[in-house]
């Protein structure tokens, strides 16, 4: 990356935003979505047609490299964002909005100038549909705007999963409805020129399965394959052909939309423990998964395959070693190879090369880890933790798919998004660049060590003093952010977990009390949780006896 960084001007009013002659509709989106960004941010309005003093041009100019930008000074006076192609476009518009300043009433137009192209091919995101959760009942359209929020920081790639394990069928309405938003997410974010994909749980099955067709259970001596107790075994004739039958029926549904992935899941929900399946991750696993492939490939003969390792070897039963036996035999059917777990990252793709010579991602937990339930104390950064799992990666990765179950680790997405982009950008940098643009420029220090204070008392029964001291920083923080940054979600969010930590500190942990109660509430309304699952989902619900209540 090199940058200049070049005097501000500023406040304006209004921006001129200066498209390509014939604009494509992915660049119409584009505008639309840097139009929508100032709007909600401050006084300044954005025009495509009229005059004004302040001119951003878009530009496509292949030779920058893949997804890659400059922004640079026009001669004629107008900032000129030059992408390589249409993603560099978006995500060079990105980077100068995350640099302006929106807290002044109008725009100030950030003064970063340079030139930046991702590292990584793939920067992705997971986003798990389940439980109610945030991106299961969210309005849609909240859910759509997510996704562009995300695409402006560098995103390029989205996997969504179908929980059958919800439904009887697919003739289940709530099947359908999950069907339609799965659908609508991937539009949302092909409109921008995000790549989708499905991830699937390669042997769950519906509620309605016949017992006899359910797999064995697999040895899970450390609790970490997952089980909702609808798993298929391969091995059975007849499971077989309905793996492979509803396979095809959710490619066909998801067929209008185009998919570009599939991205297949051994645990957590999957694996079968019988003897002809298990080692699951050597044996039935990657022969089912091929077969799905041809399938898949007969549908849509470009679609890339992601084989996803998650959980292998825990214990170790021989299945890293068994794929790498099964993919040097049988080339040609992964593009990818996806490796992660719960805590450290897998050792042996590192150290032995990875299965098939593919290139490697990864899929950090940003969600779940360490706090019961998800999200449920607000923000949870844990930039120090991402941090010290990336730099076990060695640099070895094409990229990666966070997996995220809601809205509240926002700042851990920005962070893995980055390490993608550029992998020598510390997470301490993007935290700095995240807190410019989403609350202010001038208070970067002062959140910043709030955050640190929170990721150091990230488990619920390790608050420590500490805890006061990040409260203080962030109410005086709050008095000096706009009215906009201050409603935001995403500073509610952080001041919420400031409170809410500042509350259990005083109580010894106990969840009691008026203002836990209000802050837990205010969560569940931002997360739509009032009817997700209380664990893992819901925040804390406390219940004031009316004898208590304040008069
Ligand atoms: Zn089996």
């Amino acid at each position: 990356m090199i940058g200049a960084t070049a005097l501000q001007a500023g406040p304006v009013r209004s921006i001129r935003l200066v498209l390509p002659a014939q604009p494509n509709p992915v660049i119409e989106r584009i505008a639309a979505v840097f139009t929508r960004q100032v709007a909600e941010r401050c006084e300044a309005k954005v025009t495509i047609s009229g005059d004004s003093p302040a001119r951003v041009e878009l530009v496509i100019q292949p030779g920058i490299g893949t997804e890659g930008f400059r922004i640079v000074d026009g001669t004629d006076g107008a900032i000129r964002i030059v992408g390589n192609d249409e993603l560099g476009l978006l995500y060079g518009l990105g980077k100068l909005l995350h640099t302006s300043r929106v807290d002044q009433g109008g725009w100030t137009p950030g003064a970063w100038r340079g030139t930046s192209v991702p590292v990584c091919p793939i920067r992705g995101m997971y986003f798990a549909t389940h439980f109610n959760n945030f991106y299961e009942v969210a309005s849609i359209e909240e859910v759509e705007r997510y996704v562009e929020d995300l695409g402006l920081w560098g995103l390029n790639s989205v996997v969504l999963g179908f929980p059958h394990w919800q439904f009887q069928g697919f003739d289940d309405p709530q099947a359908q409805r999950s069907i339609r938003r799965l659908k609508s997410i991937m539009r949302a974010a092909k409109r921008l020129g995000i790549r989708v994909g499905l991830g699937e749980a390669v042997n769950d099955g519906f509620k309605s399965t016949p017992q006899e067709l359910l797999r064995t259970p697999v040895p899970d001596p450390w609790g970490r394959h997952g089980n909702f107790g609808v798993n298929l075994c391969p091995s059975n004739l007849k499971a077989h052909d309905v793996l492979l039958r509803d396979w095809g029926q959710l490619l066909d549904e998801f067929a209008d939309v185009g998919l570009d992935f599939v991205e297949y899941w051994p645990y957590d929900e999957g694996g079968c423990g019988c003897k002809q399946c298990w080692p699951w991750g050597a044996r039935g696993y990657p022969k089912l998964c091929r077969e799905m492939s041809v399938v898949a490939r007969t549908k849509a003969p470009k679609i890339q395959i992601i084989l996803s390792t998650w959980t292998f070897d825990s214990p170790p039963a021989g299945e890293w070693e068994g794929l790498a036996k099964c993919l040097a035999q049988k080339e040609g059917w992964v593009d990818y190879i996806l490796a992660d777990a719960h805590e450290d990252f897998p050792r042996y793709p590192l150290e032995k090369g990875v299965p098939g010579k593919l290139p490697l991602l990864n899929f950090p937990e940003i969600s779940m880890w360490g706090q019961n339930p998800w999200g449920g104390y607000g923000a949870n950064p844990l930039a120090a933790r991402l941090q010290r799992l990336w730099n076990q990666t060695e640099k070895k990765l094409a990229g990666g798919f966070p997996y995220s179950e809601g809205i509240y680790e926002d700042l851990n997405k920005v962070i893995c998004g980055q390490f993608y982009w550029n992998p020598d950008q510390p997470a301490v940098e993007t935290i700095k660049d995240y807190i410019a643009f989403e609350y202010s420029p001038d208070m970067v220090g002062d959140v910043a060590a709030a955050i640190k204070i929170f990721e150091q008392n990230h488990l619920r029964d390790h608050i420590n003093p500490s805890a006061d001291k990040a409260y203080e920083l962030i109410q005086a923080v709050e008095k000096r952010l706009s009215p906009k940054a201050r409603r935001a979600w995403r500073w509610r969010i952080l001041a919420l977990r400031a409170l809410i930590d500042h509350e259990l500190l005083k109580h010894q942990g106990r969840l009691e009390g008026e203002i836990l109660k209000g802050a837990f509430d205010e969560l569940t309304a931002i997360y739509h949780a009032e009817n997700a699952h209380s664990m893992p989902i819901r925040p804390p619900q406390i219940r004031i006896p009316d004898t208590k209540r304040a008069k």
